[in-house]
């Protein structure tokens, strides 16, 4: 069914939270520990040579330097801080594979983040990843490793927009994909993520629902459901920049060639695709078929991510990278868990808005 109407994106950006100051509460609370020894020696080699097996396809030996001293005293500090570490499948494979105790796309990582066992979480993705984390646990210290880690969808829409929208469409529910501030949470029925949009857009049992703020994946669920489609004009920036045309000059050197893509692409880059789904769709899908060549039409660090398990499947690789993702690394990881920082902040009276939204989505069918 084609989108009903569609709105946005917002004009005044929703500005990231101001940094914390010098110390923060987390840090105040816990201690600053001193900085780990950062000297690559052959008892680091050692200590890491299992973790170095995991990506050796993907990262040169010539580099293995640099990242294991970051690793060794980062896996450390998880343990003194009594930490875990949440990583999106967009983060590099030497976080991936190598430092993250929970791997997964958006809703997996919510659903991690609503389960864990830890005093302390270090987001390893994006700003409003962290802020979810932290609305499913408002009694821990969650931590992300750079806060200026955004995202042009959660840019794209304020909770002042939401309750426009509200005003102009009374009665009619709103759903939220997960890329959007906790102020967005706070206003809407329920959030969604790729891989389950269809179902919660269907779970509202209403006729006409308004999904919000991405909209190719508005597109998408519109053409899977007979539910009328109210969108906002929200777009990733990685995703939108993929085009058709260059998925069928990909086909068309190599006929044999799978094609796999995540919903926020735009449409037609999507009707060229052999399969479309969530980053973890795509992920299963590539286990379970386990292609001769494969493109993932999505941010490139996760076509790493994936080489590094199944070397013997060739990855084309787009590479569409996501400056916002790319912001975390090792040595940011590990200065977060030495000063606690950045740590994420949230309104209580917004975050328990919020929460009612996003575990609506975690209790959907688990
Ligand atoms: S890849 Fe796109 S949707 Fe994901 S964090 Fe980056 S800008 Fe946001």
């Amino acid at each position: 069914m084609p989108i009903l109407q569609a709105f946005g994106p917002s004009a005044g950006r929703p500005p990231l939270p101001a940094p914390a100051g010098d110390q923060t509460a987390a840090a105040r609370r816990y201690g600053v520990l001193p900085m780990p020894s950062l000297e690559w020696n052959a008892q680091v080699e050692r200590e890491t040579a299992h973790l170095y097996a995991r990506v050796k396809t993907v990262i040169p030996a010539i580099e293995w330097p640099f990242f294991a001293p970051y690793v060794k005293a980062i896996n450390a500090l998880k343990r003194e801080r009594n930490a875990v570490i949440l990583a999106h499948n967009y983060q590099t494979p030497e976080i991936y594979n190598c430092v993250a105790d929970f791997v997964g796309d958006s809703l997996q990582l919510a659903r991690e983040a609503s389960k864990v066992d830890a005093a302390i979480i270090v987001q390893c993705g994006v700003h409003f990843m962290a802020e979810t984390s932290k609305i499913l646990n408002p009694d821990k210290t969650v931590l992300i490793p750079d806060r200026r880690a955004g995202c042009s969808l959660a840019a794209a829409i304020t909770g002042e927009d939401v309750r426009l929208l509200r005003a102009k469409f009374p009665g009619v529910p709103v759903v939220a994909y997960v890329n959007t501030s906790a102020e967005v949470k706070a206003e809407v029925e329920v959030c969604c993520t790729s891989s389950n949009a269809i179902e919660v857009v269907e779970s509202l049992g209403a006729d006409t629902v308004i999904f919000l703020p991405d909209r190719y994946l508005a597109h998408y669920v519109a053409a899977h459901t007979d539910v009328k489609i109210i969108a906002w004009q929200g777009a990733c920036e990685v995703h939108e920049r993929f085009t058709a045309e260059e998925l069928r000059r990909y086909r068309a050197d190599d006929p044999a060639l799978q094609i796999i893509a995540h919903p926020e692409c735009p449409p037609d880059v999507i009707d060229e695709a052999d399969y479309t789904g969530s980053t973890a769709g795509m992920i299963d899908w590539v286990r379970k078929n386990r292609p001769r060549r494969v493109v993932m039409v999505t941010e490139c660090s996760m076509a790493d991510n994936v080489q590094a398990e199944l070397p013997e499947v060739e990855f084309v690789r787009p590479c569409n990278l996501c400056p916002h993702m790319k912001r975390i690394t090792l040595p940011k990881i590990l200065d977060s868990l030495v000063h606690l920082q950045e740590e994420v902040v949230i309104d209580p009276a917004i975050a328990a808005r919020a929460r009612r939204a996003v575990e609506r989505m975690v209790n959907l069918r688990r």
